[in-house]
């Protein structure tokens, strides 16, 4: 089979959805790889890189134009004619984008987008929004000490103590979980919330202090559970309460991370323009729900902006900064996926008795296979 990297194209993105370590199985299958060149050089990939392990390095046609492609973002709209109809296309593709999906079923290839992979134990290892999370937030911390103008451990030294860093991290999920891990190796005090209650012990067992806000009717106790691990929106009664602890976490925080979000919809506003105001001048809020709308409405997508002495940092593709594990992450889950549809023989084939498969299947025959 023919299987096709091409380079991404989308502004800021860095990343490569093939690596010379996934590219020399798919060849020891058998099949021919082509890499766009340049595909993976802002991924520290070379083309030499690539055919050093059997690659074949063509022009962008040479790439779009194969059985399989591998892609890290959704093709853009002068992109989606270079796909063969009767293709087969795999990458992050917004399950959640009707118009791009429309557009993918317009070009006739069978497209699956592994966000939409459940989250289960089987889907672990091609698990993308868990490896791209975890990344992200690691990079947020790395970030906001960076921007930050103080230090985040405490320190005696000859010429005096400095005070640790509090930091506040809003949402817990993957990226959340490594935000703390990565904050608390550098040495500062954390806080963290979530509406999850199972999030707790996690924070605990990463040192870390849970925002506790108890539910206090069945309703609310009810949306916190989720669904399928995700959150769901939460009754007003609790975001009002839990605001409200918020608020003063974040007045004394030197640090705000929030990654706060709710699969298919606006990322809910945990940091109000009245709480940045309350922070001291110097302080950083990074905001990964940026890309959603975030969970600050002062964030600007895509930007740094500085609002009463705060830096509110707005990055919309934390993965790309860190472009070469993020790709080598990235590409090991494409190739766990490839698994389910390629059969035996080395010839695709769509089973969609396979729960991962038939979440993933976005688009088919022409038609959008997704509600
Ligand atoms: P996400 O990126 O969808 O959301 C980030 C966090 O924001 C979540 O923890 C969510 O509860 C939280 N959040 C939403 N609204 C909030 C609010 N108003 N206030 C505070 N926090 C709010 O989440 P994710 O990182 O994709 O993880 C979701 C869940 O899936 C987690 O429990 C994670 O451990 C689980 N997970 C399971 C598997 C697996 O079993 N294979 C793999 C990955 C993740």
């Amino acid at each position: 089979m023919l299987i096709g990297v091409p380079a991404e194209t989308l502004a800021g993105e860095t990343r490569v959805a093939a690596t010379p370590e996934t590219v020399k199985k798919l060849v020891a299958q058998g099949h021919t790889v082509r890499v766009q060149s340049g595909a993976g050089v802002c991924a520290s990939v070379t083309d030499a890189g690539f055919a050093a392990v059997g690659a074949e390095i063509t022009d962008a046609a040479g790439a779009w134009g194969c059985d399989l492609v591998l892609k890290v973002r959704a093709p853009q709209e002068s992109e989606a004619g270079l796909l063969r109809p009767g293709s087969t296309l795999v990458g992050m593709l917004n399950p959640f984008d009707a118009t791009g999906l429309h557009r993918l079923a317009a070009a006739g290839v069978t497209a699956y987008a592994l966000e939409a992979a459940p989250r289960t134990t089987r889907a672990q290892s091609m698990d993308v929004l868990s490896s791209q999370a975890n990344i992200a937030g690691y990079k947020a911390v790395v970030m906001a000490a960076d921007r930050y103008q103080r230090f985040f451990p405490m320190l005696m030294t000859a010429a005096g103590t400095v005070k640790a860093a509090r930091v506040v991290i809003l949402g817990v999920g993957v990226a959340g979980l490594q935000a703390i891990a990565t904050a608390k190796r550098l040495g500062a005090v954390i806080e963290a919330s979530d509406v999850r209650p199972s999030v707790k012990e996690q924070v605990e067992s990463l040192g870390a202090k849970f925002i506790d806000v108890p539910y206090e009717t069945a309703e609310e106790k009810e949306a916190a559970e989720g669904v399928g691990g995700y959150a769901r929106p939460m009754p007003q009664s609790w975001l009002d309460r839990q605001k409200a602890e918020v608020a003063k976490r974040v007045a004394q925080a030197d640090v705000v991370i929030t990654t706060a979000l709710i699969p298919g919809r606006a990322a809910p506003v945990l940091v109000t323009q009245e709480m940045v105001e309350s922070m001291k001048p110097g302080s950083v809020i990074v905001d990964l729900a940026a890309a959603q709308g975030g969970n600050c409405p002062l964030t600007q997508p895509g930007q740094t902006v500085v609002h009463h002495g705060v830096t509110l940092v707005g990055e919309t593709n934390l993965p790309a900064l860190v472009a070469a594990d993020a790709s080598a992450l990235y590409a090991r889950n494409v190739l766990d996926f490839l698994k389910l549809i390629i059969n035996p023989e080395g010839a695709l084939h769509l089973n969609r008795d396979d729960d991962i498969v038939a979440a993933c299947l976005v688009a088919h025959e022409g038609a959008v296979t997704r509600a």
